[in-house]
This record gives structure tokens, sequence and C-alpha cells, in this order.
């Protein structure tokens, strides 16, 4: 797939962006004192996905398909509260499982996409496309293992799938943006060959961003070899649907939101995005009500303490199942942006960065650092 990216920065030192295991080397030449940091994830038992892959939905594949969207939805209700209670254990002869009812959902979902915030409505079964450029096929970009993740995730095998829902003008992986500008690689059950379950210690899908591809990936896990055993991150924009958050209920085990923004007008001006804090604080508090870990990263942008990232953690604050925080400080003006956007053509102040921890320590949030 496609190579390292390393960037130089104004005083000369190398930065690898997005760093995978074979840049760990070149990491400790540049660094004798770096290592590949990693911690335990609490309460991981095993993958959410294997256990709704052998539990069954009580329906049969006869009574799922002529079945309209309202119908399924309402056996998936139901089949998620007994999986949460356990009251049964596999399929019986004939019957579907809860994954395959999702993978079902899924598809439908395509027919009038809603499968993220922006609600487009068109039908990518018919070939027809919204705002994210995709048809009904998943577009695979990168597939590796990625050593600069949160510890508890760290190092993760990441797939990294073609098409996003918004288009932030800072976007270090803008080449993911245009799906046309891709070569034809679908996400499907031959992408397992190349997931490196030796060296990762967790699956992140991502992008561009994900929930644009949720029926593929769902019907990629559902394909999964019956001994893998990572946990599942879904890494998002935030700006996510509730039907996306609904199918992944039960199915990922680590939710990675960035939360970009708490403010409309920059989240239009910077990422052409309507309603994004108000749909990213919907999806946010949906993800905590899932019962999983939830880690929400922020990407601190230069000049953006005070409308954005503040109010986003007095809001992280707030919500009764506290997530995760995990600052970046890493923000690059290297696409699109010129000495016109003001600060944000530069890199983020050390100031801002310390401000927005000291927020974080002050507002009783857990920050990984
Ligand atoms: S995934 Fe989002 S951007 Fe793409 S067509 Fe569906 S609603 Fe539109």
């Amino acid at each position: 797939m496609s190579a390292s990216r390393i960037r130089i920065l104004e005083d000369g030192a190398l930065e690898i962006v997005d760093p995978r295991w074979e840049d760990a080397e070149l990491l400790r030449a540049l660094d004798p004192g770096y290592e590949v940091r990693s911690e335990p994830l609490e309460g991981f038992t095993g993958p959410r996905f294997q256990s709704m892959r052998d539990f069954g939905c009580g329906y049969a594949t006869a009574e799922i398909e002529p079945a309209p969207l309202d119908r399924l939805w309402a056996m998936h209700n139901y089949a998620l509260d007994a999986w949460r209670r356990s009251e049964a254990a596999v399929c019986a002869s004939g019957e579907q499982s809860i994954l395959a009812l999702k993978c079902e959902i899924a598809r439908r979902l395509l027919r009038r996409c809603v499968l993220c915030a922006r609600r487009c409505g068109v039908d990518r079964t018919a070939g027809d496309r919204g705002f994210c450029g995709l048809d009904a096929e998943a577009i695979l970009a990168e597939s590796f293992v990625h050593i600069g993740e949160e510890p508890p995730i760290n190092p993760s095998h990441v797939i990294s799938l073609a098409g996003c829902g918004l288009r932030c003008r800072f976007c270090q992986q803008s080449s993911l943006l245009f799906p046309e500008a891709r070569s034809r690689t679908p996400l499907n059950r031959q992408t397992w060959e190349t997931v490196d379950t030796g060296l990762a210690r967790s699956i992140s899908f991502l992008g561009g961003n994900p929930d644009e591809s949720a029926p593929a990936i769902l019907d990629f896990l559902h394909s999964a070899p019956s001994q893998f055993s990572l946990p599942v991150v879904w890494n998002s924009n935030a700006y996510s649907s509730p039907e996306t958050l609904a199918l992944l209920d039960g199915v990922v085990d680590v939710y990675l939101p960035d939360l970009k923004y708490a403010d409309d007008a920059c989240a239009k001006r910077w990422s052409n995005a309507e309603g994004y804090y108000q749909a990213a604080q919907g999806a946010i508090r949906t993800m905590t009500e899932q019962g999983v870990l939830v880690i929400v990263r922020i990407l601190l942008l230069p000049g953006h303490l005070e409308c954005c990232h503040l109010p986003a953690l007095e809001f992280l604050a707030r919500l009764p199942r506290l997530p995760l925080v995990s600052l970046r400080g890493q923000y690059s003006p290297d696409w699109r942006i010129a000495d016109r956007d003001g600060r944000m053509a530069s890199r983020l102040p050390a100031e801002e960065l310390a401000r927005a921890g000291a927020a974080v320590r002050a507002l009783g949030l857990a920050l990984i650092e």
C-alpha cells in the first residue's frame, strides 16, 4: 500500500505522520528513547462483534429479506436487548445472527443514505453519490500497523477507507476525500489477508471516515476468521447519524471520535459542515451510553481554544459517563491553508496546548498522554 509520510518542520526536525511498524527503527534512530507505547485495555474479554455473529436474532432469512426497514429495526432492537440480557448463546437452525441482521439494515440504509449526519438521502445502491462521493462499495486506501495511537489500543492495524462527509481544509489525508481519484480496491473478505494480528493489539476503522462505509465494514466483520480476537476501534469524525451508531452498538469495542469544533460557524468555515456540534454532541453521548471505552480525540487548532476546544471539554465533563480525552498538538497547515487564513496558517503554539491540558485536568477529565 502507500509509503510512510515524513514532514520536515520549520526548525529542521523530522516528523513521521501516522507512523507505522516499519518506521519504529527510524524513530529510534531519531530519538533513542522512543518506544512503542502500549497498555492493557481494561475489561476487554473479546470482540463484541464475534458474540453478535453467534447470537441468533430470532428470525430466518426468509422473514428478514421481505421485511420493511422499520420492521427490521424493531427486530434489531428486540434482539439487542436479548443479547444484553444474554438469554441465548447460539443461532438456532435457519436463524440469522444479530450481526447478519445489522448487515441487512446497513444495506437498506444505502438506498436512501443516512449513514452520516450529512443525510444526503441518495440511493447509493443505484450508483448515485452524495457528498462523500461513494457508491455502495467501500474503497480501501491503506491497511497497515499504526504505532502512534493511544496506548490502550496501540499498536493498531488500521483499515483506512476513502470517502468523508466533511471537507476539512486542513485535512492530512486529502487524497482519501475523493474516492474517484483512487484506484478501486474494495474492502471485502480478502482484506483479512492483509490484517496483521501478530503485531497489532486492536483493529481500527478510519479514513476519510468509516461511517460512510459502515455497510461494507459490517460485512467485513461478518466474514472475520473465527479466531480473530482483537478489539474493534471506530475512529470517526463524530459527524455521525443515530442510525449508524445504532448499528455499531454491540459491534464496536472502543470509540475514538475526533471532536473538531464547538462552534458551527467554525465547522462551516473549515469543514463545510452544517450543524456539526449538535451532531457530534449527540454522537458522543450515544457512544458513552453503549458502555464501551470512549476516547475523545481533539486535534487542537491554532486560535480555536475559546470558540471550540474549551467549550467542547466543558461539554464532555458534563456527560453522565465520562470519556477519556486525548489532546493532539500536531496540527500542520499543509493543505489549502495560506497566510490569509491567519492563525490557522501556523502550527499550534505551545501555550495553547498547555492551556487545553490544564482545562482537561481542572474539569476532572482523564487525559491520555
Ligand atoms: S455517507 Fe454521508 S455524505 Fe455519503 S451519501 Fe451518505 S449521508 Fe451523504
